[in-house]
């Protein structure tokens, strides 16, 4: 394998990285005689009570470093690249795939498609495994780097390698397989397509994957999103309430299964089925620790749960406050009946509850986290927004005040004149935002 030149960029405070006058710019060369070729190498020889550390300064001396340290002891370093390899792009052309649907103009990084099992590991990404090596499936093993968290979509092979796009991509169930034999923790996810992977489709990859609990956590189900960009690509139908109602009942039915064999639930329809069906949200205890709250499984219940126990706690009072809140189309009903049940509380609070209807990918898209600064600027221009606008914080960049337009969140505050209050996801917050408490 070819690797790249490890060069720190920073040393954390207190750290053993800091002790041994490791310092930005020097470069990592070798940890106990072993080249390193990317960041599983590296977790995996550093997970030692005693490690030799060669690094070279800038000035091109070379130390070699004895370090005795905890076993699982972080040496505190983090690196100019954090992958410590280049970034895998995706071999895949999925019918389904969100990034194709893209609206022209956008940033180039929108456009960049990964599909790294490293991402997985670091970031919780869900993967295809079918840009990955032999290679890369023995180092998960030998590492046991864990959860996998893996889009299957379907396990029927002859469809994956249809949905995908992708002549390989029909061996899923033999990594999978690997992954199951080594006690590698998984998670999958099926992005659903009407007439496609749906139904007795459904029900074979659920009952295959099943096959893989408890070793495999969890698997979601999630209907496809399906922007105005699809000029020139698979044609695709979007569900409706009958269809949403019967994944629903084939999903019930496996968990039932599931929690009589393994006494957890295993399988999940995401919150935009029950919404679609016009069923209610499942209690909390059928999400199993919530495990796939990132996939939209489970993030309205956890949000009124908590919503509910904080404006408990919360003495009523007589303060007059007006706020209001962006909202998409999806939740607009719950985050509706939320304010409704503060005004209720709070006598003299007056909330103004605004749908945000996808201009910028389309309508069919009604989810709050694909929302843009330009569709939230322009149908909120001249309304009634009080002393604050509540904002909910996945619109944006998790690292910047930025949306998925480039709007920055200054340009809307100027644009509108309110103060902006970004609320965290969870109900707790809504309800601290909703009543003029500080952030
Ligand atoms: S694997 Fe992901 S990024 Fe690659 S084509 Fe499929 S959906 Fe798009």
């Amino acid at each position: 394998m070819k690797t790249q030149e490890h060069v720190v960029k920073k040393v954390l405070e207190d750290s053993i990285a800091q002790e041994m006058e490791i310092e930005p710019g020097d470069v990592i060369l070798e940890i106990n005689g072993n080249k390193i070729v990317d960041i599983f190498d590296y977790q995996y020889y550093i997970e030692d009570e005693y490690i030799e550390v060669l690094v070279r300064k800038p000035d091109g001396d070379e130390w070699l470093l004895e370090i005795d340290k905890d076993y699982d002891e972080d040496l505190g370093i983090e690196f100019e690249n954090s992958l410590m390899d280049d970034y895998r792009s995706c071999y895949n052309k999925c019918i389904f795939c969100f990034i194709d649907q893209n609206p022209p103009g956008m940033r180039d990084t929108i456009y960049f498609k990964d599909d790294d099992s490293r991402l997985s590991f670091l970031q919780g990404n869900y993967i295809t495994l079918t840009n990955m090596k032999d290679e890369d499936v023995d180092r998960i093993i030998k590492y046991h780097l864990a959860p996998i968290n893996v889009s299957v979509h379907t396990t029927n092979p002859d469809l994956r390698c249809k949905m995908l796009k992708n002549r390989f991509a029909g061996t899923i169930m033999d990594r999978l397989q690997k992954f199951y034999d080594a006690g590698i923790p998984m998670n999958g996810q099926i992005v659903l397509c009407k007439g496609i992977n749906d139904g007795d489709e459904l029900r074979r990859s659920i009952s295959d994957l099943m096959g893989f609990a408890p070793v495999m956590e969890s698997l979601s189900v999630v209907p496809v999103g399906i922007s105005d960009y699809r000029d020139g690509l698979f044609k695709l139908e979007p569900f409706d309430s009958r269809d949403a109602a019967e994944v629903i009942d084939i999903i019930e039915g496996f968990q039932k299964q599931a929690y009589e064999k393994f006494g957890t639930h295993f399988v999940h329809a995401s919150d935009e089925w029950y919404i679609n069906a016009g069923r209610p949200m499942p209690g909390a205890e059928n999400y199993d620790g919530y495990t796939q709250i990132e996939n939209g499984v489970g993030m309205v219940r956890s949000l009124c749960d908590e919503f509910y126990e904080a404006l408990g706690e919360i003495p009523a009072d007589d303060r007059e406050y007006t706020a209001s809140i962006v909202t998409g189309v999806l939740v607009y009903d719950h985050i509706k009946k939320l304010a409704e049940e503060i005004e209720k509380k709070f006598k003299n609070v007056k909330l103004h509850v605004y749908k945000i209807v996808n201009d910028f990918f389309g309508h069919r898209i009604t989810v709050t986290g694909l929302l843009t600064g330009q569709d939230i600027k322009k149908q909120l221009q001249g309304k009634e927004l009080g002393s604050r606008l509540l904002l909910p914080e996945n619109t944006l960049k998790c690292d910047e005040e930025i949306f998925l337009d480039d709007m920055t969140l200054d340009e809307l505050r100027e644009a509108l004149q309110v103060e902006i209050y970004i609320v965290k996801s969870n109900g707790a917050d809504l309800v601290n935002g909703a009543i003029g408490g500080n952030s």
